[in-house]
């Protein structure tokens, strides 16, 4: 593969991992950010104990899904294992974010799903950000979790954890992770207050035809 092709997917990486920094969704040494090579079963990812102010494209690891680690320098970010699965199980996939931003690993916490509190929620995540159930960091079991948890949806809660979103474009991505971490901050808010109201599910099937055009990733159903 031609080298300047190579440095695409590094700057998108990166691009991803500083925004995500920028938006307060990680910290040092938290979260991961990933990105599908075209037509082979590989990635390009942030590395392991990744320090998101200095990252620079040298930092990019370069691994196969199957976990053999192709570029030199630094290893590869200890959950491309979850990355790796979601690629594998949804081909529309191409890029994942993993981040421990704070009102959703509250929520993660105290085991609350994010009900459908606002239209948009439907248009750029698919639906509700469910639970998935706890599994270690770094293991194929946390993978597994995450899909059935996400189901046709592109994003998910990881217990006592945080967030995963995955979608068709960095873009859409962060648009997915920042947008999960605000719905977690304005629902722990209704919360306190003492009431939630959700949007009327007879009101949502308009969003997600909009979500299914230009977001979805999940594999449609086989019919039954
Ligand atoms: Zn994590």
């Amino acid at each position: 593969m031609a080298q300047e092709n190579l440095d695409e997917y590094k700057e998108m990486v990166l691009a991803g991992a500083k925004a995500i920094y920028e938006h307060g969704l990680v910290q040092f040494g938290e979260g991961n950010v990933s990105v599908r090579v075209k037509k082979v079963d590989e990635m390009f990812i942030t590395p392991s104990q990744n320090d998101y102010a200095k990252m620079t494209l040298q930092d990019v690891v370069h691994i196969k899904f199957n976990g053999t680690q192709i570029s030199q320098g630094k290893p590869t970010s200890t959950e491309s294992k979850l990355h790796s699965i979601i690629y594998q199980a949804r081909p529309k996939v191409n890029c994942v974010i993993h981040t421990h931003s704070p009102y959703a690993g509250m929520l993660s916490v105290a085991l609350k799903e994010i009900p459908v509190i606002f239209e948009e929620m439907v248009i750029f995540l698919g639906g509700p950000v469910r639970l998935a159930k706890y599994a270690q960091s770094g293991t194929e079991e946390l993978g597994k979790a995450v899909l059935e948890a996400m189901d046709d949806t592109n994003t998910c809660l990881l217990t006592n954890h945080a967030v995963v979103a995955c979608g068709r474009d960095m873009e859409k991505v962060i648009k997915a992770a920042t947008l999960v971490e605000k719905m977690a901050m304005i629902y722990w808010g209704a919360l306190q207050i003492g009431h939630v109201e959700t949007v009327p599910d007879d009101k949502i099937e308009k969003f997600k035809e909009m979500f299914k055009g230009l977001f979805s990733t999940a594999p449609r159903k086989k019919a039954e």
